[in-house]
């Protein structure tokens, strides 16, 4: 029989697949995979079944239907003062994911070298590679997991096509601060590059941060993909509703790569997360809270158990240094962790390509209910 393909060889099962995995084998407490361990909102699941049974049961446009690219359009214009038309600028993708995939492989042609900031999100690495491109990576230094115009430079030659940055940040919970943004947008119009802005977490955010939305900024509309995701504004990772938002013409190459990977995406969801956005200025004050009050509730603990770490101010996650309990790797530390303590988490060199800061540190999801947090600060008593 003949090999698979050759673009595939060096592929690992994606970490996050391989600590919940471990999580279920040890019966560990998982705060590994970032997922709520509790259900979204009971109106938008109440919403989500009438939709089911008012039809919506055949394709959606491969676009995504109408009403969910109006409600995203509209959210836009209000929160951000953007732009996107919705017949136009506004694809509906399976989750962020898909829309990450399909911006790559309609962007990145083989040789073409695309910027991403390291720790990074899997996906972008893996869609890169398939696209035949090559990552190039630079370092988010801790503790403030900052990159310098320098190290920007360093990193760009005639061949890079594009750059990646994730607002606010997995897994190091940063919310990138306007004028980190603005060396980035230089960098960005400077070599002229195309610019994914995965702003999936843009929702999530903790003690006054404003997130910016990187196509706000002069002479960045017409070069960035603006990338989120209802999985993560409502707390459902399990309805896979995403979207795409960029100019015409950066839309029509998206949706040419769309509509052979998936066509379209589940219309009874779409038209739920319609409604759920129609939604948005009353829902988001009480689901920061929540997480707010999850992330303080964490924090405390960890640092009560000798972790020292800055409080991240956006996203479901923690970065945290592991120095001063083990001189173990990151993936060590959490074999043993999960193995002996019971408490699954990322090691983040996972997210690396270049630097071993990583390793130093272990990414733990707070996404979870009280009870959840609890049992695994237990657990990790006496590190
Ligand atoms: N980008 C980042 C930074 C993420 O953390 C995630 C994870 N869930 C995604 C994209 C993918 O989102 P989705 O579940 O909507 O595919
Ligand atoms: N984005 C989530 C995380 O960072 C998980 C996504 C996935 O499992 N693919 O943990």
């Amino acid at each position: 029989m003949k090999n698979t393909a050759q673009r595939v060889a060096g592929f690992k099962d994606s970490i996050f697949g391989v600590m919940s995995k471990l999580a279920r084998e040890h019966q560990a407490v998982n705060l590994g995979q970032g997922f709520p361990d509790f259900d979204g909102p009971e109106w938008l699941k109440k919403i989500a079944e009438t939709k089911i049974d008012q039809g919506h049961g055949q394709y959606a446009p491969f676009m995504g239907t109408p009403s969910l690219r109006m409600m995203v359009s509209s959210y836009y214009k209000s929160y951000y003062q953007l732009d996107y038309n919705f017949e136009s600028d506004i694809t509906i993708t399976v989750g962020a994911t898909e829309g990450l995939f399909s911006t790559i492989t309609a962007c990145v042609d083989p040789g073409d070298e695309v910027i991403v900031l390291e720790p990074f999100y899997d996906s972008y690495v893996a869609s890169i590679e398939m696209a035949g491109g090559k990552a190039v990576p630079v370092t988010m230094h801790a503790p403030t997991f900052s990159v310098t115009e320098s190290e920007l430079e360093a990193a760009a030659s005639p061949r890079s096509k594009m750059i990646i940055v994730n607002n606010p940040h997995n897994p190091t919970g940063k919310v990138w601060e306007k004028t980190e943004l603005e060396m980035i947008v230089r960098f960005a119009i400077k070599h002229d590059l195309l610019v994914i802005s995965d702003e999936v977490y843009e929702f999530l955010l903790f003690d006054g941060a404003t997130h910016y939305p990187l196509a706000q900024f002069p002479g960045m509309m017409e070069r960035t993909f603006t990338i989120s995701s209802a999985g993560k504004t409502f707390g459902l990772t399990g309805w896979k509703t995403g979207w795409v938002c960029a100019p015409p013409k950066l839309s029509h190459a998206v949706r040419l790569v769309h509509q052979y990977v998936t066509f379209s995406v589940n219309t009874p969801m779409q038209e739920a997360v319609a409604d759920g956005l129609g939604k948005l200025l009353e829902y988001i004050p009480t689901f920061q809270k929540t997480y707010c009050e999850k992330r303080d509730y964490f924090y405390d603990g960890l640092t009560k158990l000798g972790f020292e770490f800055p409080k991240p101010k956006g996203t479901y996650f923690m970065m945290v240094p592991i120095r001063n309990k083990t001189q173990k790797t990151d993936v060590e530390f959490a074999m043993e962790l999960v193995e002996k303590r019971k408490v699954a988490v990322v090691p983040p060199s996972a997210f690396y390509l270049k630097s071993n800061e990583g390793q130093a540190y272990l990414r733990f999801c707070f996404a979870k209910k009280e009870e959840t947090l609890k049992a695994a600060l237990k657990n990790l008593q006496g590190l």
